[in-house]
């Protein structure tokens, strides 16, 4: 038998969208484009740098995209990148903000003075219904929406409407519908889970601030009585039915104490495999004036802020190592991106950002009106310059979050750049995913 050629023979180059980083005396790669590690031993990435890998190696590695045919035209194809992945796609996940109503009394309230007894309407219901109708074009094979408020359970009987019609529509076209809450916990009772499965409900994430005297601080009913133990009996009493992701905000001066929330959970019996996910975030600085003040102060508009990057890896360490399950490092694609992903507001106005909603001069149209050309007004192309092109995080940031930048400077031209946060966690974020989820290497 002829001897196999070795990789030098294979027109195939290291991708540029990679990073290296060193594990004792092995090393860790990772595809900033496909969301792919591996861990390689010294003599195979040796291997990899000089171009003698085996070629069934070099199959695997080119595979999950470390390497590619040639990285000066993938470089050369990345201002593509984002229209290919919108072509390609078959998912439309539209966001519905069905009131700005609420039975809490959050002293953060990102709502702020929007906030007030404003509901949808059943003929602003119905156009939503057909906007969502003519999105579903021939390539989509499933739908999700997502239902926010406010407390989108105040509006229980419109999500049942929206959902019972929408479901028939997609079910009728072979699409798989579902959908999600965005919901404080405190009304998402069994009964209502039970109601609200069989019309495709599959998850929602629930809010707890920390542990119960720092959440009920943060997040009490309007009579100011706390609301921690109702959402954690919500969670026990329907985590059988939905998946339950949890979400918690935290600030400077409290973070260290999440981690506390984490262990009485599993001590209330709501253990990892009772829970999809959980993720902890920053407050954020909002751009509502009128806001309270001690959220103006405490709220974060950078994610490259040193005490964040600390928390944020800090944090990601204590979920991880207790079992609970957290997202992963993946590409970035900012819903402004989407082409087809819209989030609606209660009264049809159209947005491509949940947090820009409501803000003056970023409504891209209306459901009785349709929709206005954005890509000015929203920057669209903002990462299509040499410097994002060049850089290796690019899948990971397309020019970073939009609405910081508004946050930061009260406009969107330039990008949000994640240098100095992805240069401070990446490597971590992978070590951390290695540890406590990678079966160990033989
Ligand atoms: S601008 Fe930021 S907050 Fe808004 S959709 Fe994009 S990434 Fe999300
Ligand atoms: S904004 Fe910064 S991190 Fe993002 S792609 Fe551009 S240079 Fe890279």
């Amino acid at each position: 038998m002829s001897p196999l050629p070795r990789f030098s023979l294979l027109p195939m180059q290291i991708s540029h969208y990679i990073k290296v980083y060193p594990l004792e005396d092995r090393f860790v790669l990772f595809s900033t484009k496909r969301a792919s590690s591996v861990v390689l031993d010294r003599d195979m990435y040796d291997s990899v740098k000089d171009g003698s890998l085996s070629p069934e190696d070099a199959q695997t590695l080119s595979g999950l995209g470390f390497l590619v045919p040639d990285a000066k035209e993938e470089r050369a194809a990345m201002p593509g990148f984002l229209d290919e992945a919108n072509a390609a796609s078959t998912h439309l996940n539209t966001i519905v903000v069905l009131n700005l109503d609420c039975n809490l009394s959050c002293r953060y309230c990102y709502e702020g003075t929007m906030k007030g007894r404003s509901y949808m309407d059943q003929e602003t219901a119905d156009l939503f219904v057909r906007h969502v109708e003519s999105s579903l074009t021939p390539r989509k094979k499933s739908l999700n929406i997502d239902f926010y408020g406010g407390e989108p359970l105040l509006s229980l009987k419109l999500i049942k409407y929206i959902s019972s019609r929408i479901k028939d529509i997609a079910e009728s076209k072979g699409i798989i519908y579902t959908f999600t809450l965005v919901t404080n916990g405190t009304l998402l009772t069994r009964g209502v889970a039970e109601e609200l499965a069989p019309l495709g409900l599959k998850g929602a994430k629930v809010t707890l601030d920390g542990i119960k005297p720092n959440h009920d601080k943060y997040r009490p009913y309007k009579s100011g009585k706390g609301s921690f133990d109702r959402i954690v009996q919500n969670i026990k009493d329907t985590c059988d039915i939905i998946r339950i992701g949890i979400g918690g905000n935290f600030e400077k001066s409290n973070y260290t104490s999440f981690p506390v929330l984490l262990d009485y959970l599993a001590e209330e019996g709501l253990t990892p495999g009772k829970i999809s996910s959980v993720k902890f975030d920053p407050i954020t600085r909002t751009h509502n004036e009128q806001a309270p003040a001690d959220f103006k102060d405490v709220g974060c508009d950078s994610i490259n802020e040193p005490w964040l990057i600390e928390a944020g890896v800090v944090l990601r360490e204590e979920i991880l190592k207790r079992g609970y399950n957290t997202p992963k490092v993946s590409p970035a694609i900012c819903m402004i991106d989407i082409h087809d992903d819209f989030v609606v507001n209660h009264d049809g106005a159209l947005y491509k950002c949940p947090a820009l909603i409501g803000t003056s001069g970023f409504e891209v149209g209306d459901l009785r009106i349709g929709l206005r050309q954005y890509g000015e007004s929203h920057n669209l192309d903002n990462w299509k310059n040499d410097e994002c092109l060049g850089c290796e995080y690019l899948p990971l940031c397309f020019g970073g979050c939009r609405y910081m930048k508004y946050l930061r400077d009260g406009d969107l031209s330039g990008v949000d750049c994640k240098r100095p946060y992805l240069d401070a966690t990446l490597e971590t974020f992978l070590k951390q995913d290695i540890k406590y989820r990678m079966r160990p290497l033989s």
